[in-house]
């Protein structure tokens, strides 16, 4: 077996990390943590560290780790049928199941499930869905799609530029010209101080028709956002805000697209998003709790009225000219199958909503009235602190000064994952979905003793 220094120097010589500063790893300076292990809420690393993910990986690992019961039903598909492609018609028993639980779950007026493997293809997929629906329609102008700043929604060509985060642009040539960002429903971080909720609403609403109006809705093919906007911030939705949304966009003809991957399958105490805010979404993208991340797949779920054009232009045209080698993939299939059967089975959507709840109020109580916490915030189980520099100003510090990081990492020495989200100083906590209160009181504790050590 390889010692530690071996596997870190293998790593730092060989290993090209995603989302990471490429030259101080290499040269070996930043964060390097090899894990090895993973049972419940808990991951275990080489250096014989116990960590509380309360981060559920990247919101993804929802049933926690160490499940056996998709761990056997992984291997009893790899020795039974490790692989078959879904082309022209073909299928496994795993992924024909898999679809029809997806289905039996997905809102009434969706249509089918189309598999991929991550929540990026998955976007892919959608838009390419929408260009074909549109052309098929004659409406061939009508194009673009509109992504929030602050947005997340992949790291490709087409996702990377739908993604609202400067980092993801930079240096990268993106966005691409058919995709154009509107405001984030960021209530907290608005700029005038005397607007209620509802009115902060109506005026992303406002924003949004002036932009179809600005462009002309005839190039305008659809919206895509994520019910709470998840990596930008973990920012649910203020009051009335997809009621305003989804008003404007009927106007213009434009599709909907829900973006679930964050908090499809439970996150926020409901099986989809779309349902806990009544949307109702065109296409919407699944991935991460599909199979608890225990393998790669995701979705795109389509709704009738696309539907009903995409069978339209396959009549006209032939065969639909998209399809991964790996969609559908029996082993991601099975493992989606007995992901879904433990999430109802622990009732863990149900405890997504409770032991949510309750995390966000005993965080509310023991740092709520902190003079650097600006709002905690949050969603069934997604949970965030934003930290400000002054609450009365809500003034935030200078990024350069990193503490939200800080932050995370007082919280790490303590054995807590959290996450520092992108852009602010947010302390961001996503845990499994199977969390117990009692765990959710260690979350707090040690996110309460590190703000301290922080920032006083
Ligand atoms: N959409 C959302 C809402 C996401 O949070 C993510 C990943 N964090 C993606 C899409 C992209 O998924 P993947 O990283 O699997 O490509």
């Amino acid at each position: 077996m390889l010692t530690n220094d071996e596997l870190a120097k293998w790593d730092r010589e060989n290993f090209m990390h995603p989302s990471t500063n490429l030259g101080q790893f290499a040269r070996g300076e930043g964060s390097q943590r090899i894990i090895t292990g993973g049972d419940g809420v808990h991951i275990t690393d080489r250096d014989g560290n116990r960590l509380l993910d309360g981060f559920a990986g990247l919101y993804c690992v929802n049933v926690g780790y160490g499940r056996t019961e998709i761990a056997d039903a992984i291997a009893r598909q790899a020795h039974e049928l490790a692989y078959y492609h879904a082309y022209a018609g073909h299928g496994s028993e795993a992924s024909i199941t898999l679809a029809k639980m997806v289905m039996d779950r997905a809102p009434d007026h969706m249509a089918r499930v189309y598999f991929g493997l991550g929540g990026s293809d998955a976007n892919e997929t959608n838009v390419k869905l929408i260009w074909y629906y549109n052309n098929i329609r004659g409406l061939p102008r009508k194009k673009k799609i509109i992504s929030r700043w602050r947005g997340y929604h992949g790291s490709g060509l087409m996702t990377g530029s739908l993604t609202g985060l400067e980092l993801f642009h930079k240096k990268f040539d993106l966005p691409l010209a058919q995709v154009i960002h509107t405001e984030a429903p960021y209530y907290f971080r608005r700029k005038d101080a005397e607007l209620s909720e509802e009115d902060f609403s109506a005026h992303c609403a406002a924003e949004l028709e002036k932009l179809i109006q600005r462009e002309g809705a005839d190039t305008i093919a659809a919206f895509i956002g994520e019910p709470v906007l998840g990596t930008g911030g973990i920012v649910p939705p203020p009051k009335g805000y997809w009621d305003a949304i989804q008003q404007v966009l009927t106007r213009h003809d434009i599709l909907l697209v829900a973006d679930e991957v964050v908090t499809g399958f439970g996150r926020l105490g409901s099986m989809f998003g779309s349902a806990h805010y009544g949307l109702k979404p065109d296409l919407i993208t699944i991935a991460k709790g599909l199979t608890s991340a225990y393998a790669p797949l995701s979705g795109s779920i389509v709704g009738q009225r696309m539907w009903d054009v995409l069978m339209q232009g396959t009549d006209e045209y032939g065969v639909l000219g998209h399809g991964w080698t790996y969609s559908a993939h029996p082993i991601g299939a099975a493992a989606g199958i007995a992901n879904l059967n433990l999430i109802d089975s622990l009732g863990l959507v149900e405890n997504a909503g409770t032991v949510g709840a309750y995390l966000q109020k005993q965080m509310k109580n023991a740092i709520g009235d902190h003079a650097n916490v600006g709002e905690v915030r949050g969603e069934g189980m997604l949970c965030a602190a934003e930290l400000v520099k002054d609450r009365d100003s809500r003034s935030f510090f200078d990024p350069s000064e990193g503490i939200g990081g800080k932050v995370v990492a007082a919280m790490l020495r303590r054995g807590v994952i959290a996450r520092a989200m992108p852009q602010g100083d947010i302390v961001g906590l996503a845990p499994p979905l199977c969390l117990t209160t009692a765990e959710a009181d260690t979350i707090v504790g040690v996110t309460a003793e590190s703000l301290r050590e922080v920032c006083g």
